[in-house]
């Protein structure tokens, strides 16, 4: 359970979104207007903000700029629009995590539960440890023995999340719906060319891993190198 301070004009959204995050148990408040969001986020201080970018008063980027020269509390962006650039560049300006509009209280739900598991995982430093790797999830960067490791979005994403759970197996349906978002449809390959692209880039294979190993018919665990 956490406590989420959802900010969105449409009421019609915000109430989808306010009754499917309390109907999984958190507390919620919710505001109409970016003004009176950045005020409850400072008079609630929530576990997590769930922010539209179009709102009536100001704009939400500016929003998250306000929320991030108070805090650190991890922020989900609602956004129309499934682009890269935007997306990249709010996530450079402080947020955590996007959904993309239309999106479903369950897509929401999953993203806060994600958020809170990286957050317990990580503390106030954002940054994830396994061996010689270290995962900043803030400044969305990939470093091994202290070497940049140059990764695209959604090579970063499968990376941060299998780091999140480093030492555990983590499933394909966990990954289709963490990462991806999308139901695992069985012969799907994304995730084995993903894992390739991501293999070849920390210096690895299938046949000689260090961090990535598969495991066969269970999924995927990331683990120090021994
Ligand atoms: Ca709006």
């Amino acid at each position: 359970m956490a406590s989420v301070v959802v900010v969105e004009d449409d009421h019609q959204i915000r109430d989808l979104v306010v009754r499917a995050l309390a109907g999984s148990g958190h507390v919620v408040w919710s505001e109409a207007t970016g003004m009176a969001g950045l005020q409850s986020v400072i008079g609630n201080a929530p576990d997590v903000v769930v922010l539209d970018l179009g709102l009536p008063d100001v704009d939400g980027g500016d929003v998250l700029r306000m929320i991030r020269g108070v805090s650190q509390v991890p922020v989900i962006i609602a956004t129309a629009r499934d682009d890269d650039d935007e997306i990249v560049r709010l996530l450079d300006a402080g947020a955590d995590e996007y959904v993309v509009k239309p999106y479903s209280g369950a897509e929401l739900e999953a993203r806060v539960r994600a958020l809170l598991r990286r957050a317990a995982a990580t503390g106030p430093s954002n940054r994830l440890t396994v061996g010689p790797m270290i995962v900043d999830l803030r400044s969305r960067s990939v470093t091994v023995d202290g070497a940049p490791i140059d990764l695209n979005r959604k090579e970063f994403d499968l990376l941060a999340y299998l780091a999140t759970r480093s030492g555990e197996v983590v499933s394909r349906q966990e990954l289709y719906a963490e990462v991806w978002r999308q139901p695992y449809g069985g012969a799907d390959k994304t995730i084995d060319v993903h894992l390739s692209w991501l293999r070849r880039k920390l210096g690895e294979t299938a046949a000689a891993p260090r961090f990535l190993h598969t495991i066969r018919g269970v999924g995927i665990k990331l683990v120090s190198p021994a």
